[in-house]
């Protein structure tokens, strides 16, 4: 695809295989694990991040009021500081191309995870990104951010790439046009 370093782009760890969710099961997302050909994909599990085991006892996003915090349900323990805190110390200064994000989970879905009231009840037609992913979102604006599901798709997944490669000549370190390089380098290589 390039003559440079491939495209750093930072994955949800259980989209690469790793047990690491809440019931200790292997996550089957082999349309992301084809995407290594050109990117080089980084792992990352925020709730591991922040100390939970595996397996552990599900978390949630819950609302009270107008707040939503992550709760470890049965536990009734907050954890919403702790990963605001993790989300702040990842991100900051991270050099990243693009994100790869889980569907559907509290930490990292970038549109899906459920919401509970205090009760534990889901309310219903309401979805939200999960907290990592909700910080993903502000603080890189440029980069693409998917998750799993939309990437299942080819479509989606050229579009993803040709996003990530767009990012990646915009922020000047990769060749908008690889052959052009490669043909700058032979003439110098030969006079
Ligand atoms: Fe970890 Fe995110 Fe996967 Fe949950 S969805 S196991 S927080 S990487």
């Amino acid at each position: 695809m390039s003559a440079g370093p491939k495209p750093v782009v930072i994955v949800s760890k259980c989209l690469l295989g790793e047990r690491c969710r809440y019931d200790g099961e292997p996550v089957s997302a082999p349309a992301v694990l084809s995407l290594s050909k050109f990117l080089k994909l980084v792992p990352v599990c925020p709730e591991t991040s922040i100390g939970l085991p595996v397996p552990r006892d599900p978390i949630r996003l819950v609302r009270t009021g107008d707040r939503i915090r992550l709760v470890q349900t049965r536990t009734g323990v907050n954890l919403t500081w702790k990963m605001r805190t993790f989300c702040r110390q990842f991100l900051a200064g991270l050099v990243a191309d693009g994100f790869i994000l889980k569907a559907r989970s509290p930490s990292c879905a970038v549109r899906d995870a459920r919401v509970h009231d205090a009760t534990g009840r889901v309310l219903r037609g309401m979805r939200r990104p999960g907290f990592f992913a909700a910080a993903v979102l502000d603080s890189f604006t440029n980069v693409p951010v998917a998750d799993e599901t939309a990437l299942s798709r080819r479509h989606a997944r050229e579009h993803f790439l040709a996003r990530v490669l767009a990012a990646t000549v915009g922020a000047g370190k990769m060749d908008a046009n690889p052959c052009a390089a490669a043909r700058k380098k032979r003439e110098a290589r030969d006079g």
